[in-house]
């Protein structure tokens, strides 16, 4: 390591109480998606004081933002950050399910450790910009509603990475590795039904009802389960179940559903089935049919010169050893898990058997996963991968939680305000820290790692999942 990649590492452990507050402090606001005001209040006040220029509301989304250090000319590198919570998943930092509030949001994706590494990394890069004269430019994009809310892929169609060279990020997770699998491209679509009322009993004939649609729609979906590629997934919620009278033929109701695809080219001809199966039960029910876009994302596309790099960088900082407490917790905590959920994370890793087998032995990872298969497919969405499109995005995960924590979880809400998730966090700040210098100091990577990207674009048929016009669904 150099001594300008030494002094960054050494400024990320000097201030790291700075950052952990920030992040605890995040995590007490547990905000929902486009509702993260003053998470992300708090996070522009901090970029702000340091000295970074504000762009406050893009993308027409109140609570996304973009800030920017530059010195001179140079490489622009962007690092994208998180901090929106999840419904229902309140959690005290104890080791068994306990809610703070019940039925209050709970940060259990980590995204308040997500938001603040990002910021920790930022400020680091701009005191070796400021102090070793290294030419360049640092953007954070405060990145609103990642559950679903797909802000990241409203933020690349309105433009916001145009002008950026290279992107950073990572993911709290119980593993530390470099992040090669593919995520699904996903479409979230609400279909209402119309219908007309009646009495059920005095005169159903003259009712239609938007429920028996509904319902419809979903036996036929489920049957399309059968003839549809390999790793999609459908999803749905019923959303408006026609009221709560009995007695009364629904006239209005409505349902939420997830179209998911290994790739985004094959995201529409899914979606066109879904649509056709949807107007079948309408033509079915007599009723009438809307079909209302909510939002969409694309799979990653993946940019191995930046994983290489990343990779390389965790190998170098080398993973944080976990305390003798760290250690305690993680082990009560192993034990409110799944007993097939560590082998599940871990294949979709890349690892085999043996290597699960070792694993099994211990409750925290403390060293660095190799890169394994790009084929990998993560049976998720990220709307991280509509950055990757526009942009060479590379990312990465670190420990923040015991071995096969769930996600979306209380136990990853306790772990996210506790020494496990503080220490994962420092650990990707200085990854993404010295990721960044690398290749602001490099002009050459960054060239290869944008070569390798248009190659791939010109390979693949990329349009925006966002149309032409839709907003973000910030009300819901
Ligand atoms: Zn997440």
């Amino acid at each position: 390591m150099n001594s300008i990649a030494k002094n960054l590492v050494d400024w990320i452990d000097v201030h790291q109480n700075t950052f952990i507050d920030l992040s605890d402090a995040v995590w007490g606001f547990a905000e929902l998606g486009y509702r993260e005001l003053q998470s992300s209040q708090l996070l522009i006040n901090a970029l702000e004081g340091a000295g970074f220029i504000v762009e406050k509301g893009v993308a027409g989304i109140p609570t996304a933002f973009v800030a920017t250090y530059t010195n001179g000319t140079g490489s622009i590198i962007g690092v994208l950050g998180e901090f929106d919570a999840l419904p229902g998943l309140s959690q005290d930092c104890v080791p068994y399910k306990k809610p703070l509030v019940n039925g209050a949001p709970g940060h259990g994706c980590g995204h308040n450790l997500l938001g603040v590494a990002g910021i920790a990394s930022c400020f680091a890069l701009q005191q070796a910009l400021a102090a070793d004269g290294i030419q360049g430019t640092i953007r954070y994009y405060g990145c609103p509603a990642e559950e679903g809310g797909a802000a990241k892929a409203f933020m690349a169609k309105a433009g916001l990475f145009q002008d950026v060279d290279i992107c950073l990020t990572w993911h709290p997770d119980s593993f530390n590795a470099t992040s090669w699998a593919n995520f699904l491209a996903n479409y979230r679509v609400v279909f209402k039904f119309h219908g007309k009322p009646a009495h059920a009993a005095a005169d159903p004939y003259n009712g239609r009802s938007a429920l028996d649609a509904v319902e419809l729609m979903n036996v036929g979906v489920n049957y399309l389960r059968e003839h549809m590629i390999p790793d999609a997934r459908i999803h749905y919620v019923i959303t408006n179940g026609g009221g709560i009278a009995p007695n009364v033929v629904p006239a209005e109701a409505a349902s939420l559903y997830s179209v998911r695809t290994p790739r985004i080219d094959q995201l529409n001809p899914l979606f066109e089935r879904v649509k056709d199966i949807a107007r079948g039960a309408a033509l079915m029910t007599g009723t009438e049919l809307d079909i209302e876009l909510n939002s969409g994302m694309s799979n990653m596309l993946l940019n191995a010169t930046i994983n290489s790099v990343l990779q390389g960088k965790m190998e170098e900082v080398g993973a944080p050893k976990f305390s003798r407490e760290d250690f305690a917790f993680a082990s009560e905590i192993s034990k409110t898990i799944p007993s097939d959920s560590l082998e599940q994370s871990a294949v979709s890793y890349g690892l085999d058997a043996g290597a699960i087998k070792v694993l099994k032995n211990s409750v925290l990872h403390e060293s660095v996963l190799p890169p394994y298969k790009p084929e990998i497919i993560q049976p998720g969405s990220t709307d991280v991968g509509d950055v990757s499109w526009v942009v060479p995005t590379g990312q990465f995960v670190t420990a923040c939680q015991a071995l096969g924590t769930p996600g979306h979880s209380w136990q990853t809400v306790a772990q996210g305000r506790m020494g496990i998730g503080h220490k994962g966090m420092i650990y990707a700040a200085k990854v993404m820290a010295l990721g960044a210098l690398e290749f602001m100091q490099n002009p050459e990577l960054v060239h290869t790692a944008r070569d390798e990207f248009k190659k791939l674009l010109l390979e693949s048929n990329y349009t925006s999942p966002i149309p032409d016009g839709l907003k973000p669904p910030i009300d819901g």
